[in-house]
């Protein structure tokens, strides 16, 4: 038939081809990554428009990002041309629920040029809200309330339709009051929140049925790519719209369920069949993207994974190697090799764009920033800021900068009300005044209005509080290394208070920022030479390359494929997260086994995973060991390296066995079992952190450099600070007195006994 095909046919295989032209009727695409189903889904698509079974315009198509939705326009424009002029319903779920309710906006009480608020401005609203009840918003914070107001709507609950017990945990259970009142404060500011889109259009189709049935009729044909990822809300809203005329398909895969965090309730997939009944069930079972060393990896870690619909994978390809575990000594290093990694690939006629790594956290960007800058590799932070450009890592940065220069006005104006401090607009129109008529610093002229009736006596107290802190922590700058500095400024200036009584997912992701803002430190000389570096980093305009290495979550990553994938940080503690752990249940770490599953099929000709053997956490060193996942692939589709001595054995034995991990480290650098060794201790009493099993080697470290015998009264060499005299020594951590650095603590691997 290969002769007679349409293009959007070509290439397809035999159930790809039945997803593409099943077109009447229920029908539910099942398979795994890299089977072709978003390719199937979009040539379905082409041949709907191509063969008119219905205009652009009469087609519903719901990606799961803008970017997705962008690439199936453009490549629906390869295959139709000028006949795709648009399509106004091909889209987020969000962008089109926004397009149709600014028609229907008056059957909500909106007016159709409605504001579709940002976080930022929901939150004030909020507050607002809060004030108005009288509750405490020291006590309850609105952003926990914002949270449970968007659970309620991505489960598609107006406020009058909360269940008993709904939000009893917040506000001694004035949550559903708080939301109902929040949502007549939006209608009477013309305005809704981003759940809203959703929710409003969903109540307009069941409170009017006149206008469900002109969207049932218009739409003749639904599809739905990431389907295991809808919400309640985003379910509801198919299954109304799709009642008429079922010509309904989803793609999904329940093994890349990952956003349950965000309402997706993977059971969708599975209630499918029951909403229609006599759906035809498709599944594609080959898979085009990966070598077989690359899903049999993926297959056998998800295998782990209990209650799964199970699916067969299968690929033509010969070709390609094992999935590399390499074990680290520290976080510089894992940037290092992935930087080398890239370069290398670079040479050898790869395109950087072939490239990503995929973090678990946003703090992880901040290693390869960092080093990407320094051997000047182009790279691009998709998904999120640029960790320089965070706002809290700019509120602490500024913090910095006011205590190094006192003159430094913009940084002063950034954080004098940050977190509150209740200095209001006229207030800080005194400070501008003073500072003006004086020509002084705003700190400078901070430091003069509080000597003065200017102010009222509260903000008077409260300013003169903020310049008494400035005020030590430049006493401090001398007597405190930089490092505890910063730690002390982020933790007094109220910033830590701030995010921790959020409460919210991104505030732990703030803090987790800000720990990583003080490790970053750790590698220059004062506060002075940090910043320096910090505002060149700033400045490095990376915007307008045409080729970079991408850097983003495994989350945003869902749908997405590259040549060579960097999966990093995979430690206990950071994938799976500290936070799946403390929750403890089995569900949570089944979540972050998918979202392991999902980075690894991202890869096409290679997969490279990593773990260090050491993070700095809260400023400490801390060992960490390899993520369970690591241990979970099977042995037969992975090369276990280290760069370290004692070689994948190590690594081996580390992973459980149970025999003393560091055995192998003494016995391949001939000193015998004793030379090291391992010991396991228990909680690691660091703070905000659950137990974490700790595999910490004692006595003697196993060194990059390994390592020559270091005793007390040493002399050693270090490559930045010079000579000097080991005076203490602490697992891998030696105490140097430096002959002109000073007292310094180092780690034993970066010096050399001279
Ligand atoms: P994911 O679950 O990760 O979203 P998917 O099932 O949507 O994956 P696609 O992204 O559609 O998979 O396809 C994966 C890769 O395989 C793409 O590069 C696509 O072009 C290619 N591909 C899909 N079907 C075929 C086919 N029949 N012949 C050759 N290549 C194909
Ligand atoms: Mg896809």
């Amino acid at each position: 038939p290969a002769l007679t095909d349409p293009p959007y046919l070509q290439g397809l295989n035999a159930p790809q081809r039945d997803a593409v032209l099943t077109t009447e009727g229920p029908v539910l695409i099942l398979a795994g990554a890299g089977t072709g189903k978003t390719r199937a889904l979009t040539s379905r698509l082409a041949h709907i428009i191509v063969t008119r079974l219905a205009w652009p315009s009469e087609v519903l198509a719901v990606t799961f990002t803008n970017k997705a939705a962008r690439e199936m326009r453009h490549r629906m424009g390869a295959m139709l041309g000028d006949m795709v002029e648009g399509m106004p319903f091909l889209g987020t779920f969000h962008a089109i629920a926004a397009r149709m309710l600014r028609k229907h906006a008056g059957l909500v009480g909106l007016q159709s040029n409605f504001n579709i608020l940002d976080t930022d401005d929901q939150l004030r609203l909020l507050k607002q809200v809060q004030a108005e009840a009288g509750i405490e918003e020291k006590r309850w914070p609105a952003k926990g309330l914002a949270g449970l107001i968007d659970k309620w709507k991505n489960r598609g609950s107006r406020p009058d339709q909360l269940l008993p017990g709904d939000g009893r945990d917040y506000a001694d259970g004035k949550a559903p009051a708080l939301y109902a009142r929040y949502q007549e404060r939006l209608v009477q500011l013309n305005a809704c929140d981003f759940g809203d889109l959703l929710l409003h259009m969903l109540t307009i189709f069941q409170q009017h049925p006149d206008v469900l049935s002109e969207y049932q009729r218009r739409f003749k044909y639904i599809l739905v790519d990431e389907y295991q990822d809808t919400n309640v809300s985003q379910y509801l809203w198919l299954r109304l719209l799709a009642q008429e005329r079922k010509n309904i398909a989803c793609v999904g895969d329940d093994d890349q369920s990952i956003y349950s965090w965000r309402g997706a309730e993977v059971a969708n997939i599975l209630r499918f069949e029951k909403d229609f009944p006599g759906a035809k069930v498709i599944r594609l079972e080959q898979n085009y993207r990966s070598t077989p060393h690359i899903l049999g990896a993926a297959g056998g870690l998800i295998g782990k994974n209990s209650g799964r619909l199970g699916k067969t994978l299968w690929t033509d390809r010969t070709h390609g190697d094992q999935v590399k575990v390499t074990g680290v000594w520290d976080g510089p290093e894992e940037a290092r090799l992935v930087g080398d990694a890239a370069e290398r690939l670079q040479r050898q006629g790869a395109s950087l764009n072939d490239l990503a790594i995929l973090v678990r956290a946003q703090f992880q960007t901040r290693e390869f920033e960092d080093r990407f800058i320094a051997i000047g590799l182009p790279y691009k932070i998709v998904g999120g800021f640029r960790f320089y450009e965070r706002a809290e890592i700019r509120d602490a940065l500024a913090y910095f900068r006011v205590v190094v220069s006192p003159s430094d006005g913009l940084a002063f104006e950034r954080i004098v009300n940050l977190p509150k401090r209740g200095l209001g607009d006229k207030a800080m129109a005194a400070l501008h005044t003073l500072a003006r008529v004086r020509d002084v610093p705003l700190s400078t002229a901070a430091a003069m209005l509080i000597e003065t009736d200017e102010l009222t006596p509260a903000a008077r107290r409260s300013l003169a509080t903020f310049v008494a802190d400035l005020a030590r922590w430049r006493g401090q700058l001398e007597s405190l290394s930089h490092q505890d500095l910063a730690r002390v400024i982020i933790e007094e200036s109220g910033m830590v208070a701030m995010y921790q009584a959020q409460r919210s997912v991104e505030a732990d992701g703030r803090l987790e920022n800000l720990t990583e803002l003080t490790r970053a430190m750790d590698e220059y000389e004062s506060m002075q030479a940090f910043l320096e570096h910090v505002s060149l980093v700033m400045d490095n305009d990376q915007g307008d390359e045409a080729e970079y290495i991408t850097i983003m979550t495994l989350h945003a990553a869902k749908g997405l494929e590259f040549d060579h994938v960097f999966l990093v940080g995979w430690e206990e503690g950071v994938f799976p997260s500290q936070r799946a752990l403390d929750e403890g249940g089995n569900a949570s770490l089944e979540e972050e086994r998918r979202l392991a599953y999902v980075g690894i099929t991202r890869a096409k000709k290679a997969a490279t995973i990593f773990h260090a053997a050491n993070r700095r956490i809260y400023g400490q060193w801390t060992s960490s060991i390899p993520s369970r996942f690591v241990s979970e692939l099977p042995p037969d589709h992975v090369e276990v390296t280290t760069t370290m001595s004692g070689g994948p054995s190590l690594w081996r034995a580390a992973l459980g066995s149970g025999q003393d991990p560091f055995a192998d480290v003494g016995r391949a650098t001939g000193r015998g079992p004793g030379w090291a060794r391992a010991t396991t201790v228990g909680t690691s009493g660091l703070p905000g952190r659950g137990p974490v099993l700790e595999a910490r080697a004692s006595a003697v470290s196993v060194g990059m450099k390994g390592r020559s015998d270091v005793s007390v009264g040493s002399r050693v060499f270090h490559s930045k600070f010079g000579y000097g005299a080991v005076t203490s020594i602490e697992g891998n951590k030696l105490e140097i007195e430096f002959e002109k650095a000073g007292a310094k603590r180092v780690l034993d691997s970066f010096v050399e006994v001279v």
